[in-house]
Order: C-alpha cells, then sequence, then structure tokens
C-alpha cells in the first residue's frame, strides 16, 4: 500500500501555545490546574495533561475559590472571566490569538454601530465566547432558510468562526453580501484551516481514501473529513489507530492521511506503523512557522 502524507498537518501555533501555557502553568503553579473546557479538543492531549495534574471543567463554578484557572484556546464570554475573577482564582488565558482578534473586531464593529452577523457552529466553545463579546447574529451553515431578514440598508459585520468550511463560509457570505449591499466580511477562517482544507483538496487528486486523525468534537477535523468527501474521495475520522482496526484497508491500494489542527503528530505515526506502507509521499508545501507568545503569568 501506498501512503500519501498531506503537508502541512497536525498542531498550529493556537495550540502549540495552549499546550504549552498549561504545562508551564503546572510547572510554576503545581497541581492541580483548572481548565475551563477541553484545552483544545482532543481526548489524547486533555488526558496528557490530566496525567500531569490538570482538572478539565465544563463551568468556572466547578473551580475551587482561590485555585488557578486556564481558560481554553477556543475562547470564553466576558461573564466566565467575571466569574473567576469573583472566585479569587488565578486566571490564565489560552485563548487563541486568532480568537480574540475576532472577539476585537465584534467589539469595534458593535461599537461602530453596524450590526453583526457571526457565521458559526451552534453550540461549538468558540461561538459561545465570541456571541458573549456583543450583540450579535449567529448563522449556523447547517440550518434551513438561515439568511436574517433586515432592513436591505442596515450596515452589517460578517464575522466566522475561524474552524469552518472556507467554501461553506464563502458562499454564506456571498449571499449576504448580495442582500446586504452595505456589508463588511471578515475572513476569519485562520490560516492553520484554510492551510489544512487546501492540503486535503489537493490529496484527493492522488488517492482512494483519505484517514483523518483527530477527534469527533473538533470542528476543523470534521471539517477536513467532509473537505474529503466534497472532492469524492471517501473519507473516515477516527481518534487513533485502535478505530480503524475493524476496516480492511488492504482494498486500497492508495491511502491519504491527514490530522486537524489539534491532533498530536504521535497519532499519525502509530498509523503508520500499524499499516505498514510499501512507500510513503508527501504531498503539500510546509507552512510558514508561527508562534504566538506566552501570557504574563507562564
Ligand atoms: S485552529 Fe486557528 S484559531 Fe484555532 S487555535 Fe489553531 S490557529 Fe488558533
Amino acid at each position: 500500500m501506498h501512503l500519501y502524507l498531506a503537508v502541512p498537518r497536525g498542531f498550529c501555533a493556537g495550540v502549540v501555545r495552549a499546550i504549552e501555557i498549561v504545562n508551564k502553568a503546572l510547572e510554576i503553579y503545581g497541581s492541580p490546574v483548572y481548565i475551563k473546557h477541553q484545552i483544545v479538543h482532543n481526548n489524547y492531549v486533555v488526558s496528557d495533561l490530566e496525567n500531569k495534574g490538570a482538572i478539565t471543567v465544563d463551568n468556572i463554578e466547578d473551580v475551587p475559590n482561590g485555585s488557578t484557572v486556564i481558560f481554553s484556546a477556543h475562547g470564553s464570554p466576558p461573564k466566565d472571566y467575571e466569574l473567576a475573577k469573583s472566585k479569587n482564582v488565578k486566571i490564565i488565558d489560552a485563548t487563541c490569538p486568532l480568537v480574540t482578534k475576532v472577539h476585537n473586531e465584534a467589539l469595534k464593529y458593535s461599537k461602530e454601530g453596524r450590526k453583526i452577523i457571526l457565521i458559526g457552529h451552534r453550540g461549538h466553545q468558540e461561538v459561545i465566547g465570541t456571541m458573549g463579546q456583543a450583540d450579535m447574529i449567529l448563522i449556523d451553515d447547517r440550518e434551513k432558510n438561515n439568511i436574517p431578514k433586515l432592513n436591505n440598508s442596515e450596515s452589517i459585520a460578517i464575522l466566522s468562526q475561524t474552524t469552518l468550511s472556507i467554501d461553506d463560509t464563502k458562499s454564506i457570505s456571498n449571499k449576504l453580501k448580495e442582500k446586504y449591499k452595505n456589508s463588511i466580511i471578515r475572513n476569519d477562517i485562520c490560516y492553520a484551516v484554510t492551510n489544512r482544507q487546501n492540503a486535503v483538496k489537493n490529496l484527493t487528486k492522488f488517492v482512494e481514501l483519505i484517514i483523518v486523525v483527530g477527534s469527533e468534537t473538533s470542528s476543523n477535523c470534521v471539517r477536513l473529513k467532509e473537505m474529503s468527501e466534497s472532492h469524492g474521495t471517501p473519507s473516515f475520522l477516527i481518534n487513533s489507530v485502535e478505530e480503524i482496526k475493524d476496516i480492511d484497508l488492504n482494498k486500497y491500494t492508495k491511502i491519504g492521511i491527514t490530522s486537524g489542527a489539534s491532533t498530536p503528530e504521535v497519532l499519525i505515526d502509530e498509523f503508520i506503523s500499524y499499516i505498514q506502507p510499501s512507500k510513503i509521499d508527501i504531498v503539500g508545501e510546509s507552512e510558514k512557522d508561527i508562534n504566538f507568545v506566552l501570557p504574563d503569568e507562564v
């Protein structure tokens, strides 16, 4: 079997930063360190940090007074920070700077009096965090008749979740712009998501099947699977090699593999060891090395 490895794949700068924040916080402040929401949407990463002394909680109410809490990479609404402050906890913010950029856009356009439309997936942590910044309307591309009925002359700012499908988001933004001429469209899908989706699109030209390694709760991983399928290449999204052991891969001669922005490379290595390909080719080009500075607390 011939294996094609997509490039770029795996960790983005925001995920690397978030994991480093937790590791440093454990070193400096000792365990336990509480994490509001999964630090990134990957079970392997979450378990690894929990084994070192991190405790993941869904609500700030579950963080004991006087402890240390890290806010996850996806961002959180201001009310969560206010509640944390009232509990006298040390707050460390691991929100990805590219998500913070969207929060700042929401505040700016709200102050300018524009109506804000956010394209995103209802209930996703990033959307919950962004919607807490200002008053806005959510459009979920999975829901029907999702274009809101507003005054045609309304001044609008169109923002998006950072991990959506590039093609679907562009299609909705264009529909909105056509209806509401006085719209500003922000391109908020981040560099890592854009590059990984383009890499999968390219990979579909070479292979019969694409394996995406990552979590079902990871929006950007799910989008990679969808990208593959929308280009006619079947795809499986798996957490680890254990989930592929029941599938007969021998019927495929050319398999592609990629991973989402929160998937550690060790899971790709495990997959390669398991399938023992006769040949491995790299498809794509590395992305520019991007690093985000750590917060002062660590
Ligand atoms: S996927 Fe993009 S927005 Fe999300 S953490 Fe990574 S760089 Fe930041």
